[in-house]
């Protein structure tokens, strides 16, 4: 007798996790197969900021972001329930420090956004009390937590994982998927989705224009220094409730390259340290790189693709953990045929029609 599933899913980022949950929900038999183990690659990198106000965002992106933030409460309620681990969802909001040409925009963004209190009794750890800013009632996870508590919460649900066999290639009959070939054996299903992040276009024999944006960052063991996340144009830093400060990030395009370089974590610390003299005797926990899956127009891809039975669920770039709600639930909808409560045209793999593969999709 071969094993089979209603579902797989490759890869077990936060993407990968959070719709096997949301599948399971919906009462489908599913197999997450990941290369490594789950969630320590981009979602192990992120930063985890909510950022759903639409700065730095395309516009075509601005509706499911703010719908998937505003699921972020109860998402991380049922994980911490069901996983016991605490994520760190914090609520104290951002401080944009816009760039200087912003400053001057005439349809006036800080009058949209104001500050609720002056700068320096919000941050008095930041340099310049009169630097414009604008405050933006938005979130941050601790991403790290949050792929762990969905891993914990998937096994627990009874999601089969299957960790440390690569999928080399979707298994086809007739058309159809059928299932996956991995390092290790061939697992069946009649529906398969490819979560696989910033690797979704290495997966024969669809060629999805995903590729790797590099990202560089650091952590120091703070002492409350700051409470809000601040956005600056040079740096972000983004406080966690045990006291740690991640301070990012670079964006490169450096292929599959991972490595840290000094140079760079040290310019981004300098950066810290002039927007928060106070940083500068924080000690270095650790510094880190992880690949933003990108794509060609900054959109994810989600939705059926030309091959029958296959799926995709890929290319958040930098907003994936924002995203993971409402890619969880719109995909599950879409997988298990029911129509998506919220639009998935504009990031239908299709729209890529010209490359190998990627027409309209199947039934
Ligand atoms: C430095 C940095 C900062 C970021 N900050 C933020 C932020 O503040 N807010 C935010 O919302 N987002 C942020 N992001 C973006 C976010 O991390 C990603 O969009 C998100 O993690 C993507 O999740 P994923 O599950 O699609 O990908 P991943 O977490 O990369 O997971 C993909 C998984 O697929 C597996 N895989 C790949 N190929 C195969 C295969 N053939 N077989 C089996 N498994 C396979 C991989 O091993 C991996 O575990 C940041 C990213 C970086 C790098």
């Amino acid at each position: 007798m071969v094993k089979s599933w209603d579902v797989i899913i490759v890869g077990g980022g936060i993407v990968g996790l959070s719709l096997s949950l949301a599948l399971h929900k919906r009462g489908a038999r599913v197999l997450l197969v990941e290369r490594g183990e789950p969630g320590r690659e981009a979602s192990h990198a992120a930063a985890g900021m909510l950022a759903d106000s639409g700065f730095e965002m395309p516009a075509a992106l601005e509706a499911l972001a703010r719908a998937s933030a505003r699921m972020y409460p109860e998402f991380v309620h049922e994980l911490q329930d069901e996983s016991g681990i605490k994520v760190d969802l914090r609520d104290q909001g951002t401080l944009l420090f816009p760039a200087a040409e912003a400053v001057h925009d005439p349809q006036g963004l800080s009058a949209n956004h104001p500050l609720p209190a002056p700068l320096r009794d919000l941050e008095p750890a930041v340099a310049d009390a009169d630097r414009p800013a604008l405050f933006l009632p938005e979130r941050s996870v601790d991403p790290r937590a949050l792929s762990a508590a969905a891993l914990k919460a998937a096994k627990h649900r009874g999601v089969d994982i299957s960790s440390g066999s690569a999928v080399r290639n979707l298994l086809e009959s007739h058309g159809r998927a059928e299932g996956v070939a991995t390092d290790r054996a061939d697992y069946y299903a009649p529906i398969v989705v490819n979560c696989a992040g910033a690797w979704a276009g290495q997966l024969p024999p669809l060629e999805f224009p995903t590729r790797p944006v590099k990202g560089q960052m650091l952590c120091l063991a703070g002492r409350d220094f700051v409470r809000h996340v601040i956005r600056a144009p040079e740096v972000y830093l983004v406080p966690r409730s045990d006291g740690r400060i991640l301070i990012g990030s670079t964006l490169e395009e450096a292929g599959y390259d991972k490595r840290v370089d000094a140079d760079v974590i040290h310019r981004m610390h300098a950066a810290a340290v002039a927007l928060c003299p106070s940083l500068a005797h924080s000690r270095l926990l650790e510094a880190w790189a992880g690949l933003r899956p990108g794509t060609p127009d900054g959109l994810p891809l989600l939705g059926p693709t030309s091959k029958p039975g296959y799926f995709v669920a890929a290319g958040h770039f930098r907003d994936g953990i924002l995203l993971a709600p409402v890619t969880a639930t719109v995909m599950a909808q879409v997988v298990t045929g029911v129509k998506p409560e919220h639009e998935i045209a504009p990031f239908s793999p299709a729209r890529f029609a010209g490359l190998a593969g990627l027409g309209t999709p199947g039934p």
